[in-house]
């Protein structure tokens, strides 16, 4: 990437996992987050509001909810991925249905990719990454080096 410096920040062994799901796409995640309770237990979860409020239904875990995706519950996943305070997205978007805040999902897609989280938008990748081993270990990821960023603007 052109005109990026990168550095490392620590990923702590307990990570910060923000889930999302459409509408059509909520009883995936809510069976997925069943069959990974214990996992997922070990970890901090927030949800849009909705899906947050399902899922704290279903799973009896702490989960921090945001306002729901359509009302800017995105964009707010989003600003916490930028201020590096969630590691994870676990989010099912709908592949077969327009959304009314398509340019809010393409701008978390995007800022998570800008801070290099690891990101699940199905079933069977939210599989993988949760059964991976850096899920409870700390380690190390490659983000944008935001002063050195800065010097070269000014
Ligand atoms: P919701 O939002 O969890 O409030 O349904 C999800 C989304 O549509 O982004």
């Amino acid at each position: 990437m052109i005109g990026i410096s990168f550095t490392t920040a620590p990923l702590a062994a307990r990570k910060r996992i923000a889930l999302v799901a459409h509408d059509h796409c909520k009883g995936f995640l809510l069976d997925w987050a069943e069959r990974h309770k214990t996992a997922l237990s070990q970890h901090d979860l927030c949800a849009t509001g909705t899906t947050g409020l399902l899922l704290s239904q279903r799973l009896g875990l702490p989960i921090e909810s945001m306002i729901s995706g359509p009302l800017g519950g995105d964009q707010q996943v989003g600003a916490r991925i930028a201020e590096q305070r969630v590691d994870m997205l676990v989010f099912f978007w709908d592949p077969f249905e327009p959304q009314p805040h398509d340019p809010d999902i393409k701008a978390l897609l995007r800022v998570a990719a800008v801070w290099n989280i690891p990101v699940a938008c199905n079933e069977c990748s939210a599989d993988y990454l949760i059964s991976s081993p850096l899920m409870s270990q700390p380690h190390e990821h490659r983000i944008p080096d935001y002063s050195a960023y800065l010097k070269g603007r000014i």
